[in-house]
């Protein structure tokens, strides 16, 4: 039976074949870019971005704010991947409703705080990066039209001062949905759902990344062992990109196989919280291509998503209450 006809139900009854089954995957995945001599380019944009969660969107609203003509690439349905479905809870240390509501903070706390949860392996300039331009990110979102609860910010676990800003309606779809309208809105930019970046196209020589390859009419379906190899669904398109290509494809937590590969104790059974477009296929083509992985068999495990709850389930609810 090849990887491809084999049925979700016939690869899970494989058990300890599982990690065989991933390696083939994975082998399969990496079939080598194609180059400019191997394609004919049917549209042309400035900046190709692939992925409509807040990375994506904001990307392609600075890109498009400095004049690029830019194509959004979303291989699901609707716009935000995990970024619509997330808890709306946005940290940003030292911000005006801390200060109106008179709380103290700083940047060195958040970094101490996010090291001491991370257990020091985070890159620290990285949490640099988010203390300086964490208030640009939430004015961004304001600009686009989220709306905050205008309350003192929220004390979540893990912070040592309150300041979690929480959306009006205390879920991401508060900020992806207005952020994706006003994306929509900006000269030049276009956003295509159901549209899958299947590959990057390489210039001849190979150093950099011109394109890409896509398919657009393309239906994800959950009930393939591995929609980024099975499914054939769509129809194939060539984008040039001028400038570059912007990789925001997000997790991979929904990806039974690659996580596996990743964290051998998680089961295919094992639910996750993610949307079920979280598969690896895009981030493994950026492997491909020269791109270095750090961090990404850290997956995260809760007291949610066991085989016998969906989603978040009633775990969490109990654990706060200390049951
Ligand atoms: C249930 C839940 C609750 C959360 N709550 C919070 C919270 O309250 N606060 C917080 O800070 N964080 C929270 N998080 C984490 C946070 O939501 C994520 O870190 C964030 O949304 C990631 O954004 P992203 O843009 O990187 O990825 P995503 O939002 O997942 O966007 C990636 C997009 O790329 C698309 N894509 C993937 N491959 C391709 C391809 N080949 N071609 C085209 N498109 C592709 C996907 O379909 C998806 O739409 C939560 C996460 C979850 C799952």
């Amino acid at each position: 039976m090849s990887q491809e006809t084999m049925s979700r139900r016939d690869a899970l009854k494989l058990g300890a074949l599982g990690a065989a089954g991933a390696m083939l995957s994975a082998s399969q995945a990496m079939a080598a870019a194609p180059t400019e001599k191997d394609v004919k380019f049917d549209e042309e944009y400035d900046v190709v971005v692939i992925g409509t969660g807040f990375s994506g969107l904001a990307a392609a609203a600075k890109a498009a704010e400095r004049g690029y003509k830019v194509l959004i690439l979303e291989k699901m349905g609707r716009v935000g991947g995990n970024s619509v479905i997330n808890g709306g809870g946005m940290a940003v240390p030292m911000n005006k409703y801390q200060k109106k509501h008179g709380i103290e903070d700083s940047g060195e706390k958040f970094i101490a705080d996010c090291l001491k949860a991370g257990l020091g392996i985070n890159h620290v300039e990285m949490l640099q990066t988010i203390v300086k331009r964490s208030n640009d990110a939430l004015e961004f979102a304001l600009k686009c039209g989220a709306k905050f609860q205008d309350v003192k910010p929220a004390w979540f676990g893990g912070h040592s001062a309150p300041r979690t800003l929480v959306t009006e309606n205390m879920s991401g779809s508060g900020i992806i949905q207005p952020m994706a309208a006003f994306v929509e809105k900006l000269p030049g930019c276009k956003i295509l759902t159901r549209a899958k970046m299947d590959d990057f196209v390489m210039s001849n020589d190979g150093t950099s990344v011109i394109g890409v390859t896509a398919r657009i009419n393309y239906r994800f379906d959950k009930n393939l062992l591995n929609d980024d190899i099975e499914n054939k669904s769509g129809e194939k398109k060539v984008y040039r990109a001028k400038k570059g290509v912007i990789l925001a494809s997000g997790g991979f937590a929904m990806d039974k196989v690659f996580r596996k590969m990743q964290d051998p104790r998680i089961a295919e059974d094992q639910d996750a919280t993610n949307h079920d477009g979280a598969t690896a296929g895009a981030m493994l083509k950026a492997f491909q291509i020269g791109a270095m992985p750090v961090h990404i068999d850290w997956i995260q495990q809760g007291p949610w998503a066991s085989p016998d709850e969906r989603g978040f389930g009633v775990a969490p609810l109990l654990t706060q209450q200390g049951l």
